[in-house]
């Protein structure tokens, strides 16, 4: 397959070929416009691979643009974050960052310009009665006492306003279009309120912000936008985009398509409510392994490539839907099963004395680092007397079903030795303290001389070189599957979304591994060292996915 046959196709796609077969545009330029009111998640992704991905196959070029038109909510951390996350995703935006607020002197023209025209006045109503003169889906609104002021004292008022003459709520800026339109976006949409915050990019220069709609069309005229894209939720809100662009002195016409939302199953992709999570102190910061961000799916082990993956898979339409957990997780279990190193570690260890294995003898074998892959080189194993295996791989007594190590029974340890397990030692709880063996020396990396069939494979760490490590397993962070429904989200949180491991024992290799470059643990699933928490002095590991689809949905 060519990379050509590997482009997605959708109607976003399909009406750009058409704009560029009809000579309409001669390139195309998109932009991705967050507001920096949030970390991004897996649904800003979907956005993010269509705009850029738009970008890099027609060779045009895509803006990030911060719609920072709200200073209240918004913060640095949340400008820097974006951009950290846009770039790990492997996208590059065109030129420097840009920010509605580099428009707002621009906006300010436009908007004295619609009042010259008569298309937009100053209201004095409350924000309350603006709200109940608006009417219903049901029953047209009712034209403000304010609506028909003139020319020259709405410039004044808007002045006014712009001076700081008003309170918060005492005045705003508003579209003079229809009070009766079926379309309640269109009702006197306001463009300009009082807001006495100061702005992380403005600082203290404005008391007046513009609103999303009036912004978000002239700013994509500014840049010479050619397709518009966003999500279903603005769909209504086309009109007013249409409405401004054809009210003011500009000449670019951006056209706006709308998409479907990603929805994903036992999440949420609110950036209020993920915010919640993190205030709330119920997750570990913006970037908690369980949290739907990029960040949060980052420190997971999740790769750039398998996030792409996903969003190419889950394709853009119109129609509303929810794409099921296992989609995202078979994305990342295919990249790592085919990329990721192979090692040993065993997460609830219990001790495996071989005692016909000489005292003071230790060996160094050598463990494929792919199994599939011997370009991928080899690592060095220790194997020595005592080793370590997981409490799940052994059994007193167990049925052929039970392909591990049984009392009486052989098994082979992983890139080593036939082992038999021959008796326990237990403590007074009649826990398994240790299990005594005996290996055949003439089974490494063959099976035994005379025939014997030896089906199980155990992974297992040698006890004296293995070094220490907090294994941190994960689960669905919510336990239903549509959480944002639910009248108190927070209330259907997976008590056990999160179990920690503290005693478990990683070959030695290990302990180079760098953070987020994820391992396969063999038999056990893909972990990747914490970002955050783990060090040499003390590693820590994160599950980021099972080896198989354990997912009970
Ligand atoms: P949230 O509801 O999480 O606050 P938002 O739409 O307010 O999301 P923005 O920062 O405005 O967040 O989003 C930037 C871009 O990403 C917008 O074009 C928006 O449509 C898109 N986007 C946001 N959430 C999703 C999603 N779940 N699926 C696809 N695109 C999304
Ligand atoms: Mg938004």
């Amino acid at each position: 397959m060519t990379q050509a046959d590997n482009r997605p196709t959708n109607f976003i796609r399909q009406i750009i070929d058409e704009d560029l077969a009809s000579g309409k545009h001669d390139h195309v330029q998109t932009r991705f416009p967050p507001e920096p009111n949030g970390y991004l998640h897996i649904g800003h992704a979907k956005s993010i691979c269509l705009n850029f991905g738009i970008a890099q196959d027609y060779q045009g070029s895509c803006n990030l643009r911060f719609d920072d038109t709200n200073p209240a909510k918004e913060e640095v951390e949340y400008v820097e974050s974006i951009q950290k996350d846009v770039q790990w995703l492997g996208f590059q935006w065109n030129g420097e960052v840009r920010y509605s607020s580099d428009y707002f002197d621009q906006l300010h023209a436009y908007a004295v310009e619609l009042i010259e025209k008569g298309l937009a006045y100053v209201d004095e109503l409350t924000p309350e009665q603006i709200r109940e003169y608006r009417g219903t889906l049901t029953s047209p609104g009712k034209n403000s006492p304010y609506r028909d002021r003139s020319v020259a004292e709405n410039l004044a008022l808007f002045d006014k306003m712009k001076q700081g003459g008003f309170q918060e709520g005492q005045a705003c800026l508003r579209a003079k279009i229809d009070m009766a339109s079926s379309f309640i976006v269109m009702r006197d949409p306001v463009i300009y309120r009082v807001k006495f915050a100061e702005h992380h990019q403005t600082g203290n220069k404005w008391c007046i912000y513009p609103m999303y709609d009036f912004t978000h069309c002239i700013s994509d005229a500014l840049e010479g936008i050619t397709h518009s894209i966003c999500t279903l939720e603005f769909q209504d809100n086309r009109r007013l985009y249409d409405w401004v662009l054809d009210n003011i002195s500009i000449d670019c016409h951006p056209r706006q398509y709308e998409f479907s939302r990603l929805n994903l199953e036992y999440s949420i992709m609110s950036k209020r409510k993920l915010n919640l999570l993190v205030t709330e102190k119920l997750v570990d910061g913006w970037d908690d392994p369980r949290m739907p961000t990029i960040s949060g799916l980052r420190r997971r082990g999740y790769t750039p490539a398998a996030i792409r993956e996903f969003c190419r898979r889950i394709g853009v339409t119109k129609q509303d839907n929810t794409v099921e957990m296992s989609a995202l997780e078979s994305c990342i279990r295919e990249d790592l099963n085919e990329n990721a190193p192979r090692a040993m570690a065993v997460l609830r260890p219990v001790r495996l004395v071989i005692e016909n294995y000489p005292v003071d003898q230790e060996e160094i074998l050598s463990s494929p680092n792919h199994p599939n892959k011997p370009e991928l080189g080899t690592h060095e194993l220790p194997f020595a007397r005592e080793i370590l295996i997981d409490e799940a791989d052994f059994r007193e007594e167990a049925n052929k079903q039970f392909k591990r190590l049984v009392l009486g029974k052989e098994v082979r340890l992983r890139h080593a030795y036939v082992v038999k397990a021959e008796r326990v030692e237990k403590d007074a709880d009649g826990n398994i303290t240790t299990i005594y063996c005996t290996y055949d020396a003439e089974t490494l990396g063959k099976d035994p001389a005379d025939g014997r069939k030896v089906k199980g494979v155990i992974h297992w760490v040698s006890a004296k070189h293995a070094v220490p490590a907090t294994v941190r397993l994960y689960d669905r962070l919510f336990s239903v599957a549509n959480p944002g429904a639910a009248d108190d989200f927070l209330a259907t949180i997976n008590p056990h979304s999160l179990t920690l491991i503290e005693g478990a024992m990683l070959e030695p290799s290990l302990k180079l591994a760098q953070p987020e470059q994820a391992y396969q643990f063999e038999r056990e699933g893909y972990f990747c060292a914490d970002n955050k928490l783990s060090s040499p002095d003390h590693l820590v590991f994160n599950l980021t996915v099972a080896l198989r689809d354990t997912w009970q949905g």
